[in-house]
C-alpha cells in the first residue's frame, strides 16, 4: 500500500483542484515554509524563490522584524474600522508620507484597490479642480498594461484572457502605445477631457518591458503642459525592487499620484496605499471613499516595519548592484546561447526571452526543470521568464542562482 500512497504535495494539489476555483495555473510545487531567499516544499526540498510572490516579498520570507511587528500588534489591537481612530494609522501615515515625500496617504489593502482609488481621485480632481464637465473625464492608459483584476481595471486591459466575457466594460479610458511619446502627445492634444495618465514605470506582468531612457521624464513634462495627473503604478516596481526606492527615481520625477502595494508589507499582509499632495488628495471627503480593513493597526505596523527594513538593509542599493551582476552574467551566457535570446530589466526585476514561439511550452518546461534544480520562477507571457528574487540575497547566493539558471538553460539547447 505504501507505494500507492500519494505524496503530500500531490494531495495538496488535488485538494486545490477539486475545491478551489481554477483562476491560476501554478507550477506544481507545494510550499510550506519560507525564510529569507529560500522556500521549502512539504517534502522538505529547499528552493531559491525567484519570483518573490510577484515582488511582494522584497524583504525576504518571514523577515523577523516584520513578523514581530505583525504578531505584537495582533495581540494588542487588530481592527477598529475607520469609524474610530486607532493609535497606529496616523503614525504610519506620517512615516510613509515623509518616506516618499508626499502630503497625504490613503490606505487600502490590495494593489487593485489602490489603482481603483487613484482612478477615483483622478476623476474627482478632473471635475472639482481641473473643471472638466461631469462624466466626461478620460484617463490615458498604455497597451499591455497590468493594473489588477477589478471590473474597471480589466475594462482597459488588452489581455483577452483577462477580459473575455467580463463585459460590459467601464468607459472613460484611452489606450496608447507604451513608451511612445508621440502617441501620448497626440492623445493629450486632441482631447481636452484628459484628466490623467496611468503608467507602470516598467511593465512587469507584460514581460518586464523597460521603456526608453527619458520616457517617463518626458511623459511627466507633457502631463504638466496639459494639466493632466501623472499616475505611477509602482505596485510591482516600487519599494527597492528595481534598484531605487521607486522606479521613477531613475528619472528624478515625482508622480502626482503614487500607487504602492505588494512589498509595502514585505509580503506579510495585504497593504496598499495611494500617495498624493493636498491639492489632489483633498478631493476625497468623508464618505466619498473607504475600506473596512484599509488602514487597520496591523497593516500600519507591518508597513512601517517593511519600509524600515528597506532602509536599514539598504535593499535598493543591493538590488541595484546585484541586478547589474545578474544581467552581466546572463548576457555573457546569452552571447553563445541558442535557447535564450536576451535578458532585460532593472535592479532585481528581470526577464529572459526564450528562443521559441509565445505558444510553445518551452518556458514552462524550463521552469519545471529550474524547480527540479532548486529554483522557482514562472513564465509571464508564453516565452518570457521573470526573475525577481527577494532583495535580501547575498552575492554568493545570486551567483549560485546564476549557475543553476545557466545549467538549466543549457539542458534545453538544441
Ligand atoms: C500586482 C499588480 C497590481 C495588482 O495588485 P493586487 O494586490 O494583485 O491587486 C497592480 N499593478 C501592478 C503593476 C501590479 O504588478
Amino acid at each position: 500500500m505504501a507505494v500507492l500512497e500519494q505524496t503530500s504535495s500531490q494531495k495538496a494539489i488535488d485538494l486545490e483542484n477539486k475545491y478551489g476555483a481554477h483562476n491560476y495555473h501554478p507550477l506544481p510545487v507545494v510550499l510550506s515554509r519560507g525564510e529569507g531567499v529560500y522556500v521549502w516544499d512539504v517534502e522538505g526540498k529547499k528552493y531559491y524563490d525567484f519570483l518573490s510572490a510577484y515582488s511582494a516579498v522584497n524583504q525576504g520570507h518571514c523577515h523577523p522584524k516584520i513578523v514581530n511587528a505583525m504578531t505584537s500588534q495582533a495581540q494588542k489591537l487588530t481592527l477598529t474600522s475607520r469609524a474610530f481612530y486607532n493609535d497606529m494609522l496616523g503614525k504610519y501615515e506620517k512615516y510613509a508620507t515623509e518616506y516618499f515625500g508626499f502630503d497625504k496617504l490613503l490606505p487600502m489593502n490590495t494593489g487593485a484597490e489602490a489603482v481603483e482609488t487613484a482612478l477615483k481621485i483622478c476623476r474627482r480632481w478632473a471635475y472639482q479642480v481641473k473643471g472638466i464637465s461631469e462624466n466626461d473625464a478620460q484617463i490615458i492608459v498604455c497597451e499591455n498594461n497590468f493594473h489588477g483584476r477589478t471590473t474597471t481595471i480589466i475594462s482597459f486591459s488588452n489581455d483577452p484572457v483577462a477580459r473575455k466575457n467580463f463585459g460590459p466594460y467601464t468607459q472613460g479610458f484611452v489606450k496608447i502605445e507604451y513608451d511612445n511619446l508621440t502617441a501620448l502627445e497626440v492623445a493629450l492634444e486632441s482631447n481636452k477631457n484628459i484628466a490623467g495618465f496611468l503608467v507602470e514605470p516598467i511593465q512587469g506582468e507584460a514581460g518586464v518591458y523597460v521603456p526608453s531612457e527619458g520616457y517617463l521624464r518626458a511623459a511627466k513634462t507633457l502631463c504638466e503642459k496639459y494639466n493632466v495627473l501623472f499616475i505611477a503604478d509602482e505596485v510591482q516596481t516600487g519599494i527597492a525592487r528595481t534598484g531605487k526606492l521607486l522606479a521613477v527615481d531613475y528619472e528624478n520625477i515625482t508622480p502626482d499620484i503614487l500607487i504602492l502595494g505588494k512589498a509595502l508589507s514585505g509580503g506579510a499582509y495585504p497593504v496598499s496605499a495611494v500617495l498624493a499632495n493636498d491639492a489632489i488628495m483633498n478631493v476625497i471627503t468623508p464618505g466619498s471613499h473607504g475600506s473596512t480593513f484599509g488602514g487597520n493597526p496591523i497593516a500600519a505596523a507591518v508597513a512601517m516595519a517593511a519600509l524600515e527594513v528597506v532602509q536599514e538593509e539598504k535593499l535598493a542599493e543591493k538590488a541595484y548592484v546585484l541586478g547589474e551582476l545578474f544581467r552581466k552574467k546572463l548576457n555573457e551566457y546569452i552571447e553563445t546561447s541558442s535557447i535564450a535570446n536576451l535578458v532585460r530589466g532593472k535592479g532585481l526585476l528581470n526577464a529572459i526571452v526564450i528562443n521559441d514561439t509565445e505558444e510553445s511550452d518551452t518556458a514552462w518546461n524550463i521552469c519545471l526543470r529550474l524547480r527540479d534544480n532548486g529554483l522557482l520562477a514562472k513564465p509571464t507571457h508564453g516565452n518570457i521568464i521573470r526573475f525577481a528574487p527577494p532583495l535580501v540575497m547575498t552575492e554568493a547566493q545570486l551567483l549560485d542562482c546564476v549557475s543553476i539558471i545557466i545549467k538549466t538553460l543549457k539542458e534545453f539547447e538544441k
